[in-house]
């Protein structure tokens, strides 16, 4: 039934919803199992319901939903988003266009392109190229594609089967995105070869060099070097000055997964932890994380010019017509593997430009020193211990130990129990919306918490203690029920 209706007096009321149902009273979460949550919302479209309605169902599901903007929301990598960058989504969406060809987005284009040249100069590879992706998992493919395509231009007619058997490295506290896109380009997981990492999460150099020439030895080709800047966990950011040299060295593309710590780029106080990142082949960005853009906003850099172009495009007649009425060099979108693309940069650029660059390092800045204040905090609370004493990044990673453990053998069931304990108090902080907490094993450690901090909204240290309270306060509240 369309009832006449054209849906614009519902845009009135949008911006009301979303502000009375962000407000500051209402809680983080309400969290229902998916089955009673099914039964609470009204999710059946049937039969068309008036704008009074809609709102009444849209509010409901707003109510059922995370309020990722809340200081308190600390279980992922993203999470309030900068206002400018919101305004920015909002916008964006309103002018729904694609960023591939210049005739639908003219004023969109030159921003993606001011904004990369604007990055490119922030890392360090002013004359590189690169395009905002969906994310850094997609990111990953472009650096894989982009390596493959250097090494052996013909896999793009003739496919895996032009290839000799070919490797790739990362370490063992890398991001899982590296496998999938071993998969979906053919190399299968097996060709991942995963390289140990030291106590701080950071990549063992000696290793990677022992292992890329064991691969030599065995007759494989050691195409690509995943290096991180800023691991999911731990934040911890490899040595890239040194994996530079080996890459160099056993001439290997080096990518930088910099898409948690790219954002200390911002900071002239703690940049260098990246350098090095200046010699990298390819490199990807997330500032839907740290940063606060909307989600999806992702950067893909490449060093070389032209690279992209060639190893993406397919040159289709009827969008990429080369006989336009203006420069068609300009049709930025053969370089992606998309086709429709949002103009996910003008989020960015809105936030950069209300900010500046002194305004983006204030911030990076400012998260360093909470996350500081964290860890200092975490080292001296009784029951508190740190997984890593290194800060890198702004993840500050710790076991919880309720009373009644404290001071007992650290034996196997010691550990068993901590293992079981850290997601029975995540649920219960949970339930009680007090805090939305990560937690995670990792090599030979049990379950331990991760609070990651990023730039909104911004903490102050009452904000870190509050939480570190609600920790203990489920933890103990876990450990009487248990006993
Ligand atoms: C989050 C993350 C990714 C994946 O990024 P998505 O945008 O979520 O796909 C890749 N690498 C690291 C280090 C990350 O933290």
């Amino acid at each position: 039934m369309d009832n006449g209706k054209n849906g614009c007096s519902f845009l009135d009321k949008v911006l009301n919803i979303v502000k009375q149902e962000r407000a500051s009273n209402t809680p983080l979460i309400r969290f229902k199992h998916p089955k009673d949550l099914e039964a609470i919302l009204d999710l059946d479209v049937t039969i068309g319901v008036d704008d009074e309605k809609l709102e009444q169902c849209v509010r409901e599901v707003l109510k059922y939903s995370v309020k990722t903007d809340k200081s308190i929301f600390r279980n992922q990598l993203y999470g309030g988003t900068d206002p400018y960058g919101l305004s920015g989504a909002w916008i964006a969406e309103a002018f729904n266009t694609s960023q591939y060809t210049f005739e639908v987005a003219p004023a969109f284009t030159l921003i993606e392109l001011k904004m990369l040249r604007h990055i490119l100069n922030l890392v360090g590879i002013p004359n590189g190229d690169g395009i905002f992706s969906p994310g850094g998992s997609l990111s990953m493919l472009y650096g894989l594609v982009a390596a493959r395509y250097k090494a052996f231009p013909e896999v793009k007619m003739k496919g895996m089967r032009a290839l000799p058997e070919v490797v790739v490295f990362t370490s063992e506290d890398s991001h899982y995105s590296i496998k999938k896109a071993a998969h979906w380009l053919g190399f299968g997981t097996e060709s991942v070869k995963v390289v140990k990492t030291n106590e701080n999460g950071q990549m063992v150099v000696k290793d990677l060099e022992e292992m890329i020439l064991m691969e030599i030895n065995s007759g494989r080709y050691p195409l690509f070097v995943n290096a991180t800047a800023g691991t999911t966990v731990l934040g911890a950011i490899d040595n890239l000055e040194i994996v530079a040299d080996i890459c160099k060295k056993y001439a290997v593309w080096m990518h930088v997964d910099a898409c948690w710590g790219g954002s200390l780029l911002l900071s002239q106080k703690h940049r260098s932890k990246l350098r090095g990142i200046e010699k990298a082949d390819s490199i990807s960005w997330n500032p839907h994380k740290m940063t606060g853009a909307p989600l999806q906003c992702s950067v893909f850099l490449v060093r070389e010019k032209g690279l992209l172009h060639e190893a993406n495009s397919a040159a289709a007649q009827y969008l990429f017509q080369q006989d336009k009425f203006y420069d068609v060099s300009y049709d930025t979108g053969d370089k992606s593997v998309q086709c429709g693309r949002k103009i996910d940069a003008f989020k960015l650029w809105m936030m950069w430009k209300a900010r500046g660059d002194s305004g983006l390092c204030q911030l990076t800045d400012h998260v360093m020193k909470t996350a500081e204040f964290c860890m200092e905090t975490v080292a001296r609370r009784p029951g508190f211990r740190l997984v890593s004493e290194v800060l890198q990044c702004p993840n500050v990673c710790f076991w919880y130990i309720p009373r009644f453990m404290r001071e007992k053998d650290e034996n196997e069931n010691w550990w068993a129990l901590i293992h079981k304990i850290t997601p029975k108090i995540k649920e219960l902080l949970t339930m009680s919306s007090q805090l939305m907490v990560a937690y995670s094993p990792l090599r030979n450690h049990k379950n331990f918490f991760r609070l990651a901090f990023t730039f909104h909204p911004k903490l102050e240290e009452a904000h870190v203690l509050d939480m570190l309270l609600a920790i203990e306060e489920c933890g103990e509240k876990v450990t009487m029920a248990m006993l």
